[in-house]
């Protein structure tokens, strides 16, 4: 285009007549296949936003595109919308419960269970043998009693649900004994003073920010608790001069007193960290043993299984909590309810270890993780092995980790590289760390070591071109 030209469309702002119509581009033949694609009413929106934007365009002094370049442009937002939904993506950061990537990957049981019951019709609440409803529970407090002996179960959308369900139906309008230590946040707003005020409850707090005894307990109890309200300090440590009693002494002086202790785990963690040189989470198992009435905790945490929150303990609580009206309103669905059932069975079969992802990702060694790393660099061409930690993270375990290695890449950008990386298909999330881009192979399955090793070369011949031509 001639200066001449461009100049007089700058002073003809304003000037929409060259703007093809909605009509007249849908007759085009690019548009007629993207309609076939897409739907019709899909396109003409998409279209109508285009010459929308091209009227704006053209009103701040821009040159009015041809209608070739409008069409790909129109092409190029329809094709871009399977980008709006959510993808998988590699996790090489070596944060085994990442909150952003979605917290527990389930296993491969646990997958078809889900997609078995989630695309057709399911025995969810039919009883098979014979011919009459049942409840959606039934399958999963069977499994729940063999494997914890637990009185009663019920598994609610996730465990912020099964606090505040808990919280709701045993203590509205009551006094719940709460240790200051333990007045947490654990991320995503969930602030336990604030879902106690939620549910109807009034918060009785005992003791300092580091010391609580079972005295203060005791005394609480005495003027009025109803509830005594244990919550786990999952993502983070108080250290120094601590007290704090142990959770079988409260539970003895809250059977002596009639009031119900409820034990908040968090994590739910149904074997032991320590095995693989973590600190010692507390199991639920432990939690029980204790003597805590109502036990809640993660589906998606240490469990290794899908979103949910589950509510262990004794009948005469649960049965309040069942019949609460809340109870139905975060209640479980049929994929979670297939989700679950399928990983408590790993479980009760002893096979955790070797199925939930989550536990084969902690209890991979650093040897074996090495020969990866060194296979990795091989077929890369690139980077160096490097000791390193990964973390467990999703608000577990604070401080603690396991040591690994991990392919370490140097270069001048690394937030340009971790872009590049994102944009592949599938994803790939690197750790940032003193300007190095690390991948730790401890979060990427074995299965994807191949695809993985491909996206990192395409991604960094694409960043050589674009950042470090010299090199
Ligand atoms: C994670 C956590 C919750 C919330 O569980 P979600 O399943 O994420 O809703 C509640 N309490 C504690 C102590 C936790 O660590």
């Amino acid at each position: 285009m001639s200066e001449a030209v461009s100049l007089l469309k700058c002073v003809k702002m304003n000037d929409f007549s060259g703007i093809p119509g909605v009509e007249q581009l849908l007759q085009k033949s690019v548009i007629r296949t993207l309609i076939s694609q897409f739907s019709r009413p899909l396109v003409i929106s998409v279209v109508r936003e285009e010459l929308d934007t091209i009227r704006q365009e053209v009103r701040t002094g821009r040159s009015l595109p041809d209608e070739q370049e409008i069409i790909s442009r129109i092409a190029a937002t329809l094709s871009k919308l399977n980008d709006l939904t959510t993808k998988p993506v590699i996790n090489a950061t070596g944060v085994i419960l990442h909150t952003n990537l979605g917290r527990a990957p389930l296993g491969s049981t646990a997958v078809q269970a889900i997609a078995d019951c989630a695309g057709g019709y399911s025995s969810l609440e039919f009883d098979l043998a014979n011919g009459s409803r049942r409840w959606r529970n039934t399958h999963l407090h069977e499994l729940f009693r063999r494997y914890l002996n637990v009185e009663d179960s019920l598994v609610v959308n996730n465990n912020a649900a099964a606090v505040m369900l808990v919280l709701s139906a045993l203590a509205r309008r009551k006094n719940v004994v709460i240790a200051r230590n333990q007045m947490v946040e654990i991320g995503g707003g969930f602030r336990i003073p604030e879902i106690l005020a939620q549910s109807g409850a009034h918060l009785m707090e005992i003791g300092t920010t580091n010391r609580v005894n079972l005295d203060d307990y005791r005394a609480a109890v005495e003027s009025g608790g109803a509830l005594i309200l244990h919550v786990h300090p999952s993502n983070f440590k108080i250290t120094g001069f601590t007290e704090e009693p142990g959770l079988d002494e409260i539970a003895r002086l809250a059977h002596e007193k009639g009031v119900p202790l409820v034990h908040d785990l968090g994590s739910g963690a149904l074997l032991d960290t320590a095995i693989f040189g973590l600190a010692h989470e507390p199991t639920v198992q432990e939690s029980l043993a204790a003597g805590a009435d109502i036990v809640c905790f993660s589906g998606d945490k240490l469990l290794g299984g899908p979103q949910a929150g589950i509510i262990l303990g004794k009948s005469r609580y649960l049965e309040k909590i069942k019949k609460f009206p809340l109870a139905r309103i975060v209640r479980a669905d049929k994929m979670l309810i297939c989700g679950l059932e399928a990983t408590i069975l790993t479980y009760l079969k002893d096979q955790a270890l070797l199925e939930v992802p989550v536990w084969k990702m902690i209890a991979a060694r650093s040897t074996d993780l090495r020969l990866r790393v060194d296979q990795w660099i091989k077929e890369i061409g690139a980077g160096s092995a490097e000791a390193s930690q990964s973390t467990v993270g999703g608000g577990s375990l604070p401080e603690e980790v396991l040591p690994t290695w991990v392919l370490s890449l140097i270069v001048k950008k690394p937030d340009m590289l971790a872009r590049i990386l994102r944009r592949q298909s599938p994803a790939v999330i690197p750790r940032i760390q003193e300007g190095k881009v690390l991948f730790d192979p401890r979060t990427v399955f074995t299965e994807q070591d191949e695809i993985l090793v491909k996206m990192i070369i395409r991604s960094l011949k694409e960043y050589r071109q674009k950042y470090e031509r010299t090199t």
